[in-house]
């Protein structure tokens, strides 16, 4: 069983030049980190995003 759940930025479609990556043991504290990363490092508003782009970000969470 795994124990933890990680988002790598350079996965993300446009962001493959980011060495941003968040590791945490649950996906809604992944959620918040990949959240802030986004607002930090790429001045995105994650209010923002539609319900495909979280889609999208979701099947980027791989567990570790
Ligand atoms: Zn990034």
């Amino acid at each position: 069983m795994s124990t933890a759940f990680s988002y790598a930025c350079k996965d993300c479609e446009g962001m493959e030049t980011c060495p941003g990556k968040v590791v945490a043991t649950t996906k809604d504290e992944v959620w918040k980190l990949m959240e802030l990363h986004a607002v930090v490092a790429h001045g995105e508003k994650p209010n923002s995003w539609d319900a495909e782009t979280r889609n999208y970000l979701g099947t980027l969470i791989k567990s570790v």
